[in-house]
């Protein structure tokens, strides 16, 4: 589906399915569940979904003559690093818009995790007193026009690069990857759980599995908190995507399904739920998630199992998209493990 595309290759290659057999032991036993380790896909700062999104966005960056990579997410936003990350390795200059998403006071939470790593990979740092919006911020013009003010040559790439022409390509490719590797396994996941915030995620994997009729396998565990808005986003990146890849079909509201029940309380914020979704992961499979993100689709993940929403003998696939660095930032929560 993408091959008239350009790729700039930035991860290992395939990522890794790897079978979560004491955690669906846990759970009962009747589903087996399984990961697609899309947080080791590469050796950039810890790499994740942002990653592969980014390896149909370069080419681009690169085409326009750009000098300067402009991004914006929360204070400790992952996305934000893997940008910085890229920045560095195709030898461009990096701008971070960091703006006050999670009303979350940690004594170190701007030192450490994210924004470390990124202050380390020589990104220039903007803080701004806004709060969440997976939108365009005014904020991040601003930031373009600085660039522009002291002759550089900005390249513009949205909150999580998602509401960005090529934002769906690379979930279209993980689909095609995951139809690859279920050929070599000899069976078919029956569902795909995905987190989703900005929506370019889910939004390229509901297009790519639409080709053999799973767009609705594919579940989006909502941890926006704003899930409307969410919803519509996701949408509207999905056609798009459809149009951009010849898919030949128009994707409607409702080949997307986003589960709204673990977002809360807000956005960045785990609730306790969340926190023993994140121990018991690491405890039966010694596999990291994190409070903001892969937590509470991990979180959505256990409890559907315990609901009984997926059938009996389902295999399912939990989409690891990254984000493990952010739990530096609430190291009092985790404090006693
Ligand atoms: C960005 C991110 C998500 C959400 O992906 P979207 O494409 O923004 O919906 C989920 N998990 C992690 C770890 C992320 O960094």
């Amino acid at each position: 589906m993408l091959k008239k595309f350009e790729r700039y290759p930035l991860m290992f290659g395939p990522t890794p399915i790897e079978k979560l057999n004491r955690l669906s032991e846990s759970l009962g036993g009747n589903i087996e569940l399984y990961a697609k380790r899309e947080d080791c896909n590469s050796g950039l700062a810890f790499g994740g979904n942002k990653i592969r999104k980014l390896e149909y966005i370069v080419p681009d960056a690169i085409a326009s003559n750009a000098d300067t990579l402009v991004s914006i997410g929360g204070v400790q936003s992952n996305h934000t690093r893997q940008v910085a990350a890229v920045a560095a390795k195709i030898g461009m200059k990096c701008l971070l818009v960091q703006e006050s998403w999670v009303p979350f006071q940690d004594a170190v939470y701007d030192r450490v995790g994210n924004i470390l790593m990124s202050r380390v990979m020589g990104a220039e740092i903007n803080f701004v007193e806004e709060g969440f919006d997976i939108g365009i911020r005014e904020s991040w013009e601003r930031a373009l026009e600085e660039v522009k003010a002291k002759g550089g040559k900005p390249y513009a790439i949205p909150a999580g690069a998602s509401v960005h022409k090529y934002g769906g390509l690379g979930y279209v490719g993980f689909a095609e990857e995951v139809r690859q590797q279920e050929a070599d396994l000899g069976f078919k996941f029956d569902f795909i759980i995905v987190c989703t915030v900005t929506g370019s995620t889910h939004a390229g994997m509901s297009v790519g599995f639409s080709k053999d009729g799973r767009a609705r396998n594919v579940i989006g565990i909502d941890a926006s908190a704003t899930p409307e808005q969410t919803k519509v986003q996701v949408h509207s990146i999905a056609q798009q995507t459809a149009e951009l890849v010849e898919l030949g079909r128009e994707i409607t509201a409702d080949d997307i399904v986003l589960v709204e029940d673990y977002a809360y309380p807000a956005y960045g914020i785990p609730s306790e739920a969340t926190n023993e979704a994140i121990r018991l992961c690491a405890r039966m499979e010694g596999m990291m998630t994190d409070p903001v993100y892969e937590g509470k689709s991990m979180q959505g993940l256990i409890d559907l199992v315990r609901k009984d929403y997926f059938p009996d003998g389902s295999k399912v696939l939990y989409a690891h998209l990254g984000g493990v660095p952010a739990i530096n930032a609430y190291s009092y929560i985790y404090r006693n493990g």
